[in-house]
């Protein structure tokens, strides 16, 4: 059996899903664009007009009033009026024996509504029979939706509303579609990241949180840290900007200039790099296991990469930014110098588990700080972002005053 997740449009690529998918524990965040676009209306007028009448009317208006409300049913049949205003709109159960329809004319902002009066006195629907329709305003969504689900929900509740492909307030459908599509391993990979987190706080150098970056491309862990802001220099000191996410792309910044740490096997924190988890000893590979299955690098116990000499080749596209387009596994949300940091490095995909409301910048839900860092017009990067929702009794402990 296959079922369809929620988030992709109907009319767009669909993916589909196993019901047993792992996938389905992968929430899409909404960002505060759309979050804004689901809850806000604004006051329109509207009239019921003659159908016979109906376009002459239109036609005259666009003179007066700017066309807006493209995403609404400017000419609606009273059998289209969601059932919150028949009532309020006082909409006959037999109907009349001329037919009616309803029009939205403009928000109540865009024309007084004397002056809508006056205007409707003149026109010649109405001139000649000395009467003219009664005036109402209603609130309707002041945004376009940004699903066919959501334009059937409207529509039911406030009024015919129009979908039009696309998502003007967050990553179109078929983005999130490939993208989710092109996460490798994800289950496995934000386990990590916890059971990263775990090593930290149980090393006493740092806090419960974890992160874990991997190239889409090849499907290789490029780094796995733990916070370690408790860790002391030499001088006693701890670093408050060592979290997880810091690392962890520093540690992509190093490997990347070739510059490896010594092997450290005895410690269970890090290993190599950032790279964490066993030292298999005689066969001189780092080894990072989860849940019994491996990822094998090819890094030797002296830390040496993959590249020449043990160098690293500086594999960087021509834009040069650290992190474009890698996948980020963070086993809680990230503070607000993380995201950004996550941003400027221009990371293609973020998964993160325990939601942190007073300290996340992410998510853009109520009960948060509704931030959405991850999906803003005003910024100039942007990823696609999901929770990872974990099954009852294996959540993170959640630190939630702390910044992760
Ligand atoms: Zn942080």
């Amino acid at each position: 059996m296959q079922i369809r997740l929620q988030f992709f449009d109907e009319e767009e690529e669909v993916l589909l899903l196993d019901k047993d998918s792992p996938l389905h524990n992968l929430v899409p965040l909404r960002t505060l664009q759309e979050i804004r676009a689901a809850i806000e209306t604004i006051d329109v007028f509207t009239v019921p007009i003659p159908s016979r009448s109906a376009n002459a009317v239109l036609s005259s208006l666009r003179a007066i009033v700017p066309t807006s409300l493209q995403h609404l049913r400017r000419l609606v049949k009273p059998c289209y009026i969601p059932d919150s205003l028949v009532d309020f709109l006082a909409i006959p159960s037999t109907p009349p024996e001329e037919n009616i329809l309803y029009l939205l004319v403009c928000p109540v902002t865009d024309i007084s509504e004397e002056n809508l009066s006056n205007f409707l006195r003149e026109l010649p629907a109405f001139s000649t029979t000395g009467t003219i329709p009664r005036i109402m305003t209603v609130a309707v969504p002041s945004s376009q939706p940004i699903s066919a689900a959501q334009a059937t929900e409207w529509s039911a509740k406030y009024w015919p509303a129009v979908y039009k492909r696309g998502n003007p307030y967050g990553p179109h459908p078929s983005i999130v579609s490939q993208t989710l599509r092109g996460l490798v391993d994800p289950e496995n990979h934000i386990l990590l990241a916890k059971r990263v987190a775990t090593e930290a706080a149980s090393s006493g150098e740092g806090l419960g949180f974890g992160a874990v970056i991997v190239d889409p491309q090849t499907g290789q862990i490029l780094a796995a840290a733990g916070d370690a802001r408790l860790r002391c220099n030499e001088k006693g000191w701890g670093n408050p900007l060592d979290h997880a996410a810091m690392r962890a792309i520093d540690m992509v910044a190093q490997r990347r200039l070739g510059r490896a740490q010594n092997v450290r096997p005895d410690n269970k924190v890090e290993v190599w790099n950032g790279i964490y988890l066993e030292d298999e000893g005689a066969s001189g590979k780092i080894v990072v296991k989860v849940n019994g299955n491996s990822n094998i690098k090819n890094e030797d116990k002296d830390g040496n990469a993959n590249g020449e000499n043990g160098k690293e080749v500086d594999d960087r596209k021509d834009d040069g930014y650290l992190c474009h387009n890698l996948q980020v596994y963070l086993s809680h949300e990230p503070c607000v110098m993380c995201s950004m940091a996550l941003l400027h490095s221009r990371v293609g995909s973020v998964v993160f588990g325990m939601r942190m409301t007073r300290t996340g910048a992410l998510s853009a839900e109520e009960g948060g700080r509704q931030m959405g860092l991850f999906w803003r017009p005003e910024l100039n990067w942007k990823f696609v972002c999901w929770q990872w929702k974990a099954s009852p009794g294996e959540e993170m402990e959640s630190h939630e005053n702390v910044d992760a």
